[in-house]
């Protein structure tokens, strides 16, 4: 079943939560829908549910257009922040209760519930309450209470956001495993990168009620279409400085740009990740700057460098391999080259100007 949100528009009063949204989720896939707070994550995921209407476009389901649907003709399993487990019910009747409710038999009803609760290992737990289970456990829960009615699409709103960070890490790899072995189309919502990217086939980002880019998390994460997506995407470093004459200048550094070949000086922003900086002990030319070892964090598989350039009197975060840290035998306070293997230009205002990468 293939989810299709086709030019959606949505107003709050004067607010423009969702602005000409168009997205598709591919029959059986994961995709997120990834931004920042306030970005219209949550509207757009309502909209899909049939939870709040739009005020135009359509939305579609497979080839049915389900825009003028309710929630509960649209057959959709949803997942909140905040695990909405009844209290006074047992698990096991937590997950039996949509059953009841559609009328399944107490027989075909206690099969399908011992079958999912098989499925998340939580079989032993049937007879408790939600008071005495872990969060993570409700939460595992609250995911196969929507998955018993067998849903069309399942919805997750922020489905990990309570929980503490080594809880969310299991779960996500353990929501990846299940869709892998359901594979009802699913969407959710989060502001969290490194989830997105581990659970998601694919990635929506939002930014300001608009879909700035999707994509697979690795064309988004290599190719960020824009300067908002290449900043949201975190760790990197980011220079203003300008483009002239077919060179890039930006914090020192000083880069072939034939693609701007004009004399008039134009403003840029270029954008480094730290692992895409190198740190040398001699000059690699022109876009190499002599930067002074502020502080190093060596512990772990990646070596965390922060360098600084008392004569542009900028910083830099530089990642290196625990080799290359090793072979470098990195000092702070002492004296080295920072050079950038891979840079990305965006001119601000002028989506158009391609990416640059050197
Ligand atoms: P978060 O990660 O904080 O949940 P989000 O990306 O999910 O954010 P939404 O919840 O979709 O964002 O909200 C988008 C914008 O629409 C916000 O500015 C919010 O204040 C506004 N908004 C959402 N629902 C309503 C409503 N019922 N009435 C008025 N404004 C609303």
């Amino acid at each position: 079943m293939s989810i299709r949100v086709d030019n959606v528009n949505k107003r709050f009063g004067d607010f423009q939560a969702l602005d000409s949204v168009s997205v598709e989720a591919e029959g059986g896939s994961l995709l997120a829908l990834l931004g920042p707070s306030g970005s219209g994550k949550t509207t757009l995921l309502r909209v899909i549910a049939g939870l709040e209407t739009a005020d135009s476009g359509a939305i579609y389901y497979e080839d049915d257009d389900v825009t003028r649907q309710s929630a509960r003709e649209r057959n959709i399993g949803f997942v909140f922040q905040h695990y909405a487990l009844f209290r006074h019910m047992t698990v096991f009747d937590n997950v039996a209760f949509g059953l009841k409710v559609r009328g399944w038999s107490k027989q075909k009803a206690r099969d399908r519930v011992r079958e999912l609760l098989s499925l998340v290992r939580l079989d032993a737990l049937e007879n408790r309450f939600p008071s005495q289970l872990s969060g993570g456990q409700r939460q595992r829960v609250a995911l196969v209470r929507a998955l018993a009615i067998e849903p069309k699409v399942l919805l997750l709103d922020e489905p990990f956001g309570a929980l503490d960070a080594k809880v969310r890490q299991e779960l996500r790899q353990w929501l990846r495993r299940l869709h892998d072995e359901i594979r009802v189309t699913s969407i959710f919502v989060t502001h969290d990168q490194e989830e997105a990217f581990e659970v998601a086939d694919k990635v929506v980002v939002m930014h300001a009620g608009r879909v700035e880019q999707d994509g697979t998390p690795q064309e988004v994460f290599e190719h960020p279409a824009n300067a908002f997506v290449m900043d949201f995407l975190g760790n990197v470093n980011v220079f203003h400085g300008r483009l002239q004459s077919g060179r890039a200048h930006a914090g020192g550094l000083e880069l072939e740009y034939p693609d701007y070949p004009h004399d008039k000086a134009m403003p840029a922003t270029l954008y480094v990740r730290p692992h895409e900086l190198d740190l040398n002990r001699t000059s690699e030319g022109p876009s190499s700057l002599r930067v002074r070892v502020d502080r190093v964090n060596a512990a772990g598989s990646i070596a965390k460098v922060f360098v600084y350039s008392d004569e542009f009197g900028v910083g830099m975060h530089v990642e290196l391999s625990a080799e290359r840290f090793a072979e470098l035998h990195v000092q702070p306070g002492e004296s080295l080259f920072v050079s950038p293997r891979r840079v990305r230009v965006f001119v601000p205002e002028a989506a158009d100007v391609p990416e640059y990468v050197i």
